[in-house]
């Protein structure tokens, strides 16, 4: 289906109804929000206080969650604790709560994230995971950081 206002297929019956992981993962200028800061309008548990006035960056963000049905529940950023999503020239970026950054390790997040990386890499692909200043390329077998 499409989301009122975007031509974006996202995954029917399927909300960001109390997640508000992309309101902390990223730096939002609009609203004064630095990186891995939660918004000062993200409700936890709830979601946008602001949302019908939200800015357009907010609105058509959608992270990989909505976008693939072949994530389950478990994949919920907020059930999960990181963020998926692809963007340039990511194909696949995990960006983690500065709270909980080794949620990721916790399965069956690692062994698919693992997967995930040796599949990448065979298609030429990059795969990474942010969290705080430190990005990190994920290959096959080894990683490497890029800063921070
Ligand atoms: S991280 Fe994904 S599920 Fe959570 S609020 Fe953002 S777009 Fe919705
Ligand atoms: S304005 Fe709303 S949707 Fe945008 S980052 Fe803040 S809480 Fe999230």
């Amino acid at each position: 289906m499409s989301e009122a206002g975007h031509d974006i297929d996202l995954v029917e019956r399927r909300s960001c109804d109390g997640c508000v992981m992309c309101c902390k993962v990223f730096p939002i200028p609009e609203t004064g929000k630095d990186d891995f800061a939660l918004c000062p309008h993200a409700r936890e548990g709830e979601g946008c206080g602001k949302h019908d006035e939200r800015p357009d960056v907010c609105r058509e963000f959608f992270c990989t969650w909505r976008l693939d049905a072949s994530l389950d529940d478990a994949w919920k950023p907020d059930v999960a604790g990181f963020v998926l999503h692809d963007p340039a020239p990511w194909s696949l970026l995990m960006s983690c709560d500065v709270d909980d950054p080794e949620a990721w390790r916790r399965e069956p997040y690692e062994s698919q994230v693992r997967q995930w990386a040796v599949e990448m890499q065979r298609r030429q692909l990059l795969m990474g995971r942010r969290c705080g200043g430190k990005t990190t390329v994920m290959l096959r077998d080894r990683e490497i950081v890029l800063d921070g």
